[in-house]
This record gives C-alpha cells, sequence and structure tokens, in this order.
C-alpha cells in the first residue's frame, strides 16, 4: 500500500473552494492551524474574497501529547482578530489524521469565546481518526502508509507543493 502519486495542490485548492464558496457568509471567519493551516487558509482567504476574517491557531500548549512532546523550538502565537461569539468559524488544516490536532484547536477557540458552528476544511485527510471528527470540506483522500509522511512546502515564491517523506 502507500501513495503512488500526489494530487497537485491547485487541484485540492480549487475543490475546496468550490465547496466552501456556497457555504460561507459574512459571518463566517477562516482560522488556519500552524504552520500548514495556515497556508492553506491563506490561499483559500485570498480565493474567497475577503468579505470574512482570518485567524490562526497554534495548537501547541492544548494538544492532549504536550506532555511528551514538550515545547517546539518554534512555537507561532495564535491570533484571533475578531469576536468568535456567535461566528461560523471554518478551522482550516493542510492534512487532517487522529483529529487530535482540531479537538485541541476547538478548546482554544473556545477559550476566546462561544461560536455559533465550527466547521473544518482539510486540504488532505489521510485517515486513522482516534476521535469523532469528520471533515465538511476535503481537497483529496489518500492512504499513505503508516511510515509516510506528506509534506506540504512552501517554496520562495509561495508557491505550495506536496512530497512524500519516510519516517
Ligand atoms: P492529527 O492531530 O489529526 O493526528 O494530525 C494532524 C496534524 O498533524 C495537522 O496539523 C497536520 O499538519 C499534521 N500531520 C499529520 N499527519 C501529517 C502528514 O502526513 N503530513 C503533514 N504535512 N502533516 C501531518
Ligand atoms: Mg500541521
Amino acid at each position: 500500500m502507500g501513495i503512488t502519486r500526489l494530487p497537485e495542490v491547485g487541484a485540492l485548492l480549487a475543490r475546496l473552494q468550490a465547496a466552501m464558496r456556497p457555504a460561507v457568509t459574512e459571518n463566517t471567519a477562516l482560522v488556519g492551524i500552524h504552520t500548514g493551516g495556515v497556508w492553506v487558509a491563506e490561499r483559500l482567504h485570498a480565493a474567497l474574497g475577503v468579505r470574512f476574517p482570518l485567524g490562526t491557531l497554534d495548537v501547541s500548549f492544548y494538544r492532549d501529547d504536550y506532555g511528551q512532546r514538550g515545547l517546539h523550538r518554534e512555537v507561532k502565537r495564535s491570533c484571533i482578530p475578531f469576536e468568535v461569539e456567535g461566528r461560523d468559524i471554518v478551522l482550516v488544516d493542510d492534512v487532517l489524521y487522529t483529529g487530535r490536532t482540531i479537538r485541541a484547536a476547538m478548546n482554544e477557540l473556545f477559550d476566546y469565546g462561544r461560536p455559533a458552528r465550527i466547521r473544518l476544511a482539510a486540504l488532505l485527510d489521510r485517515g486513522g481518526r482516534e476521535l469523532p471528527i469528520c471533515p465538511q470540506f476535503v481537497g483529496a483522500e489518500v492512504q499513505p502508509a503508516d511510515d509516510e509522511v506528506i509534506a506540504l512546502i512552501r517554496d520562495e515564491g509561495g508557491g505550495l507543493r506536496l512530497a512524500i517523506e519516510r519516517k
């Protein structure tokens, strides 16, 4: 098993945009999860128009394995430049796996206020869920082998591409 061919990021973003365009309103806010999710959220935000705000979350402190992983050198700051109370929020991540990151992101969001709704957009869904979390918008489903990590790479010009790395 494993991945033989990776999809183009442009095609995945186009699919997400098409699904999200009719589903967002002026009460929507996008929230990208560091780091890959922020890159994806920035692209979606630019493509869908600036009618609604964009925020970012770093969930390192909220992860349930924080004690094991410790603090990474590059913990980013979360930035939520809008009122969370009553908002229609779409969390955005690059790769959805066990669901633990999304659980942590929701916990952090609730510290800011009580959203009206939270939905989830993922560029790739690699399965393997350990929590009852299901994305509403997905670029593609992939089935990598256990030792395969899908890296989202941003080159200097800002272009995004996918690569497979072995653990
Ligand atoms: P989860 O918490 O659902 O197990 O993992 C999702 C988080 O870990 C996401 O923020 C995602 O960026 C990262 N992640 C998990 N698996 C992969 C992978 O194969 N490739 C990349 N780029 N990120 C991954
Ligand atoms: Mg990530």
